[in-house]
């Protein structure tokens, strides 16, 4: 992409709405744009980005067995009465009659309209296991939206539903979403630690929540230290594998971390006190298991193996997609701008042309935009008539890992700069080489 053709507007100024530096940071970057209160419009840059995030999760939602599909936004409020949650969800639920007097609703979840395709359509317990997913839009009408995308209103969140004859299987989906979203968040650069936690409106006996610790995170959470050096990393996982995803899920629950519902103060002064740690985290997911909360309400049963109908036990699965782009910045930035994890970045290395209309300069940009995009990269070539510092500046704030930098003088010996956005290190080498050490 050239920078001269695309829409990519950064402020120069601070927002003054803006009270956290993710939130800042997305709209000087040009990412989002308040449409109103909580509900956001995706400029280029930012979409980008969530795309990536997007994709993140689909491709190790699918690697753990899970299966894609897509439900409306709007439900209708029947669905709702059924499963007794059109009542009790209160305030936080934007309900809407449409013409003919119908009550509907912008769905702030989806247990009940999936419940109501899996009793349409599976009958058998040969049919299960079975989890299915999507990544949809959310309404949910906070009573302080805030911090941009973190606590918005409409927000995009992929929830899972798992479908199972047994109690024993639905754990067994529980523990293979708990490594799934560990492995997903890790390649998005991010640690997030599960953290025992209390059900809310969900409703259900087992929950963890993934906490991404952050000062300006709104949970407290009180956690073992020794929690934060475990890591999935780079091992093979056989998510068909019951005993390997238990002993992942054993591992990263053993150790004493909960939100501030669940503490227990007892239990906390039992860790040896050096590594007691009380802190600030963002919940960038959730997974529950409940049981046949939805299945005995909504009469979701299949014919069990001796004839006779079983209730099927369920888990909901959630991952705040929209809401990760906030937590990644508040976890990854420096004075200057936004560092993006390479897994997330909207482009992979920003060229800057020092001399802009200079042959020279222009034809060596043009080269390595070329040798990138043919090894599968994609560049954001700065071809403004704009002064070196701006150039820079506009590169540090919008984050991209790596910034090839071009000049008359360099080309002279041969070489340009290349550019560490994270560590700020610069090395000069020959312009194939550079884009070597990208690809
Ligand atoms: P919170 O405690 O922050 O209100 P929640 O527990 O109500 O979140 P869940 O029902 O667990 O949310 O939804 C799954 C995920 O969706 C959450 O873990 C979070 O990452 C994300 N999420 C929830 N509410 C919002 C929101 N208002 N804006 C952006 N993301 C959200
Ligand atoms: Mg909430
Ligand atoms: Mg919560
Ligand atoms: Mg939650």
């Amino acid at each position: 992409m050239r920078l001269t053709r695309y829409f990519l507007p950064v402020l120069k100024e601070n927002p003054a709405e803006a009270q956290i530096v993710s939130h800042r940071l997305m709209l000087r970057a040009g990412m989002i744009k308040q449409a109103s209160a909580g509900i956001y419009s995706w400029l280029p840059l930012g979409f980008k980005v969530l795309r990536k995030i997007e994709n993140i999760v689909h491709e190790e939602q699918m690697r753990a067995g899970h299966i894609p599909m897509l439900m409306p936004t709007l439900q209708s409020a029947d669905l709702w009465r059924e499963s007794g949650r059109y009542d009790d969800y209160g305030e936080e639920m934007l309900r809407i009659t449409d013409r003919h007097g119908r009550d509907m609703l912008y769905g702030p979840t989806n247990e009940e309209l999936i419940t109501d395709i899996f009793r349409a359509h599976v009958s058998s317990y040969r049919d299960l296991p079975l989890t299915l997913y999507h990544i949809q839009w959310k309404f949910r009408d906070e009573i302080r939206p805030r911090f941009g995308v973190m606590r918005g209103r409409e927000f995009l969140m992929k929830d899972g539903y798992n479908f199972d004859l047994t109690k024993e299987d639905a754990l067994h989906a529980y523990n293979r979403h708990l490594v799934s979203y560990l492995r997903t968040y890790e390649r998005m650069g991010l640690q997030a630690i599960p953290m025992r936690a209390d059900s809310g409106p969900i409703g259900g006996d087992d929950t963890h929540e993934f906490l991404v610790l952050a000062e300006t995170g709104e949970s407290e959470v009180f956690y073992d230290s020794a929690v934060t050096d475990i890591q999935l990393g780079e091992r093979e996982i056989d998510y068909d594998d019951v005993d390997q995803c238990r002993a992942v899920m054993e591992e990263f629950t053993a150790l004493y971390a909960r939100t501030d519902e669940t503490h227990d103060e007892a239990k906390f002064n039992e860790i040896p006190e050096e590594r007691r740690r009380s802190a600030r985290g963002i919940e960038v997911g959730q997974i529950f298991y409940f049981g046949t909360k939805y299945s005995a309400a909504m009469g979701a049963t299949v014919q069990g193996p001796d004839g006779k109908p079983v209730e099927v036990h369920m888990g909901s699965h959630g991952i705040g997609v929209s809401r990760l782009l906030g937590a990644i910045i508040e976890a990854s930035h420096d004075d200057n701008g936004i560092i993006w994890p390479e897994g997330v970045t909207p482009f992979h290395a920003g060229i800057v042309n020092l001399k802009q209309g200079d042959a020279e300069a222009d034809a060596a940009c043009e080269a390595i935009y070329a040798a990138m995009t043919a090894v599968g990269l994609e560049p954001l070539y700065d071809d403004r008539e704009e002064r070196a510092g701006a150039k820079f500046a506009t590169m540090d704030l919008i984050g991209l890992p790596w910034r090839i930098t071009v000049g008359p003088r360099g080309l002279k010996n041969g070489v340009v700069e290349l550019t560490s956005r994270r560590t700020g290190e610069n090395e000069e080498l020959p312009p194939e080489e550079a884009v070597q050490r990208l690809a």
